[in-house]
This record gives C-alpha cells, structure tokens and sequence, in this order.
C-alpha cells in the first residue's frame, strides 16, 4: 500500500441535467485509485433540508442505503461500497439538514460566543470540517456534490470547495465536471453548448474544472474534444468521455481507455497511475457474455421505480457474475398477483421476495411464497419476505387461519410478527431499544451479529461460519411465543442474535427455501458476493438445470 503525506481531494459535480450518473462516475475514479494502490474514500453530499433519506418515500428518493453503524443513507453509498468492496460509515453521506442541525446547536450551547451566525464563514466551515474529517486516513477522497450546478441549495458547498482549493492548494484539490453532450438526432450532431454554460456558471463562482466528464451516446470527434478542452479551459487530455456502458461495472474500464488517471496524476504531482484491474475485467466480461442465465420472479410493490430496490439487484449482478450466469429478472407486481394470476410464476427458476413496508401488496406476496414453497422452487425471503414467509406457513400449515403481522392487522389474535417493542416488554432486554425512529418507535438499524444453526441452509450458504453479521432495518419481529409450533411442523428457526430475536428461518424437505431478517444485499460487492444471494442463485441454477 502507498501512502500520500497530504490527503488528495477530488471534487465531482454535475452540469446540464440531473441523472448523469455521477454516482457511478465518482466510484468509478474512486475504484481507479483503489487498484492503483492508495487507500481511497468517497463522500456523498445531498443538499436537500432532509437530515437522512430515512422517512424520505421511495417513490421520492429511490433507495434507502443503510450502512453497518446504522445510518440510513442515499442510495449512491450502497455503489460506493459495491465498487470499492470497502465498509463507509454515517461519515460518508450528509445533507444540508444536517449541516444545519449542527450549526444551529453548536449556537444553541453558546459554542460562538454571541457571533452573528452566517453562511459564510459557520455554515461553510461546518462543511469544510466534515468533509476533511471523511478525508482523514485517506490519500483521496472523492467528495461527490448531488444535484446540479447553478441549483440555490448547492451553493454554499461551492463555495466550501473554492475555499478549500485557496487553502490546500491546486495539487491537493481538483474538480471534475460531469455534463451532458446531447444528441440532436434530426441532424445528427452532438451538442457541446450546455457544457460550455455549465463550466461557465461554475467559473462565475472561482471554480474551473480541471477535467470535463462528457456523458454522450456515441463517441466525440477528436476536434469536437478540442472544442471543448478550449471553451472550457481544460488540457487537450482532459476531456474524458463516457459513452453508455453495457454495465456500470464497465465504467472504471472504459474511463482508464479514455486516459482520465493522466490528468489526474498530473494535476496532483504524482507518479503515474498504474491499476491493476485483471480481476475486475473478467467479472465484467461475466456480466456481459455469461454462459449460463436464470431468471428470478421478484415479486415486490415500488416496480414502478426500480430504483428502490437498487441494492438487491446488484446483488443478484454479482452473483451471477461469479457464477458466470445472467441473472434476469422478472418483475411481478403483488398486487395483481392472487390466485387465478400465478401462472406468471410458472416459468421463474427462483423466487425473491423484498424487503418492504405497509399493506399494499401483502397478500400477493404470500400467495407467491405458498406457490414457491408447495412447488419446492428455491425461494428467498428477506425482511418483510421473511415476515410473510412465517405468516404464510403459520396460515396454511399450522392452520392459524388469521395468523398475521401486527403491522397489517393490529388487532389480529395471532400476531406471528409484532413491534420490536413487544418483545422487549416481554422479553425484557432493553439493549435492542438502541434506535428510535424520528416517528416514534424502535427502528433496528445496522449490523448486528447473528448465530447460525450448525447444519443448516444457511450454515451451508455462509460457508460453515456459524457467526456472520449482517445490516438490518425494521420494526417488526417474529413472535417466538410460536417457535415451538414452528419447528415441529418443518418451519426451523436457522438464525439467531444474541439477544434471542428469530433472524432467519427455513424449511425442511425443500430445495432451498430460507427468509432472513436481515438485509444481505447491503454487503454484496461485485468482488465479494454476498453469500445467501450467491446460494439462492446457485440453487436457482439448479433447479432449472433439473
Ligand atoms: N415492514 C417490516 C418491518 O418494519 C419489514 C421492513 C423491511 O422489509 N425492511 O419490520
């Protein structure tokens, strides 16, 4: 491992229009430097007032990230950690709210002493400060700026970077500009004047970018590049462009191609760039021509925007890319599924169930997991699909007719999944009220370690290692007033925590049918697939090769 005297900062910020990708232009660098040899961290800043994206809609904001010390974070982390096979923390993500909170209670306790508070020099500062203390260990660290430049709320973080360029000085601190070159398909011409504004709207505010990160849909003439290294104001070298890749993990790739490590090394004053990505590339051409494809049926609420289930899908992308199989996915909508509709199962080699909230959907979801199970196709259940998974079974095997989750019936008589905060009234155990949702309640966040029983799917699955650990978030949990009843009929209890809450279960006598509390898709990384994913695909490949 290398090591830099001074951490290096690289500024990303977006120009034109939103959905550029930057996300997965920022890992993208990012993961360049990391097989370069340095150690590399990468911040996502969300200017919005919202303190987290935790009781932000789906619908609003795609996914909620949760990383392992439990914050619930946007969805561009889960990539960050995908690409760099790598563990961020609360640290990694934060937004104007929160930029604002502390401020506001730093002033509260009197820490200013009777100052006029403003945004420039408290607001700024308090940005400076998280960003460099995301930096700290770090030889670079990728400060990724949401949102587009010339947007209100963006503005003070500008002015955060320009400030910190001032004081560090231009071979610690570089920007780079994501943009947009569009196609006017009418006359078949690539357009570079949106990017020409967007850079000059950044100069207006002391900043020029030192590279130029053109989106295009096909590639950029040598003297349109020229064009555009002249109007912005970068070297000849320096305009990079990002045509559309076959799969984002195509794009540290296609960018290293392009030479965008050269600029870099020569704006900071360091030695060539030299990363190793052979491992990397043969993933990749695994998720491009694979030999082998299933399709999994993922039966979930929020099709519409596929976005908020960002992480499992990528998960099943790893998966497939170290089984070298494409794993397609066909998207059932549970509430149109009921009895008469389930032959759209018929033709799935595996079946998902997500995590979710509320009761929209629900009982397409258990008619999916009677189906899974009665036809003994492997079948995976996570957080809410583990709930649903003992509903089911209690329902129809049990005979519990209206068995159910407190969370979709209150008042039901046979609440096989209840509050969190029901078993501790029970239980006692007061060390699981850890976290308290912003309205009202116990939300368990974060990584929490899990027993597994020896001999078991998941013993299997997690390699024989009987202690895993695992990210969580919900606020619901099994009943084990019902356990007993359970295991006798078939339903075994594989996971447990230490503190005796249910975290996985399975049936005998079946294929591969597991339901885990936790979230195993939010440690799934292209390099390091997460193991029950990995499993539940390997048995879906199975079953179809059966
Ligand atoms: N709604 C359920 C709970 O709160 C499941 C949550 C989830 O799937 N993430 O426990």
């Amino acid at each position: 491992m290398k090591k830099m005297k001074q951490t290096k900062y690289i500024f990303v910020t977006g120009g034109v229009l939103s959905s550029l990708g930057k996300g997965i232009s920022s890992s993208s660098i990012a993961t360049l430097l990391k097989h370069s040899g340095y150690d590399v961290s990468i911040v996502k800043i969300d200017p919005y007032i919202n303190v987290d994206p935790g009781t932000m809609s789906p619908l609003e904001h795609g996914e909620v990230f949760v990383t392992f010390d439990g914050a619930e974070t946007d969805l561009d982390i889960g990539h960050y950690e995908r690409f760099l096979n790598t563990n961020f923390s609360k640290q990694n993500n934060f937004t104007t709210g929160q930029i604002y909170l502390s401020v506001i209670e730093n002033e509260r306790q009197g820490k200013y002493l009777g100052k006029t508070i403003q945004i420039v020099p408290h607001i700024v500062d308090e940005i400076k400060h998280r960003i460099k203390n995301a930096g700290k260990n770090s030889d670079f660290l990728v400060v990724e700026l949401g949102g587009t430049v010339g947007d209100i709320e963006g503005m003070p973080y500008l002015e955060a970077m320009r400030q910190m360029k001032h004081e560090l000085g231009s071979d610690c601190v570089i920007s780079i500009h994501v943009t947009l070159i569009p196609l006017i398909r009418a006359i078949g011409e690539l357009k570079t004047k949106p990017t020409q504004h967007s850079v000059q709207e950044l100069r207006r505010i002391g900043i020029s970018p030192q590279i130029v990160l053109a989106r295009c849909e096909k590639p950029l003439s040598k003297e349109l590049k020229k064009k555009l290294a002249l109007s912005c104001d970068v070297d000849d070298d320096s305009v990079i462009v990002a045509e559309d890749a076959e799969s984002i993990y195509k794009c540290p790739i296609n960018f290293l191609k392009e030479g965008i490590l050269t600029p870099i090394a020569r704006r900071f004053k360091i030695d060539e760039l030299k990363p190793k990505m052979d491992e990397w590339d043969m993933l990749v051409k695994k998720i491009i021509s694979p030999k082998n494809s299933i399709t999994i049926g993922f039966v979930g609420k929020y099709l519409s925007l596929k976005e908020s289930y960002k992480s499992l899908t990528e998960a099943l992308t790893h998966a497939g890319a170290n089984t070298d199989t494409r794993v397609n996915i066909k998207w059932i909508d549970s509430e149109n599924l009921d009895n008469n509709t389930l032959y759209d199962l018929e033709d799935v080699d595996g079946i998902l169930i997500p995590g979710g909230f509320g009761e929209r959907g629900i009982e397409g979801k258990i008619q999916a997991i009677k189906y899974a199970r009665e036809n003994k196709i492997p079948f995976l259940g996570i957080c809410l699909g583990m709930q649903l998974c003992i509903v089911e079974f209690a329902r129809n095997i049990l005979n519990i007719k209206d068995a159910n989750s407190t969370e979709f019936d209150p008042e039901t008589k046979n609440p096989l999944i209840y509050l969190i905060e029901d078993f501790i009234d029970q239980q006692g155990n007061e060390q699981i009220r850890t976290h308290q949702s912003p309205m009202g309640g116990t939300m368990r966040l974060g990584e929490y370690e899990c027993k597994i029983k020896k001999d078991s799917q998941l013993a299997k699955a997690y390699n024989n290692n009987l202690t895993i650990k695992e990210r969580h978030r919900h606020r619901y949990e099994a009943n084990p007033k019902y356990r007993s009843s359970l295991e006798e009929n078939g339903m075994i209890v594989n996971g447990e925590s230490s503190n005796g809450l249910i975290e996985a279960v399975e049936i005998k006598n079946h294929p591969f049918f597991v339901g885990v509390q936790f979230h195993p898709e939010f440690t799934s990384r292209l390099q390091s697939p997460n193991p029950i994913i990995l499993e539940f695909v390997k048995k879906s490949l199975e079953s179809k090769e059966k």
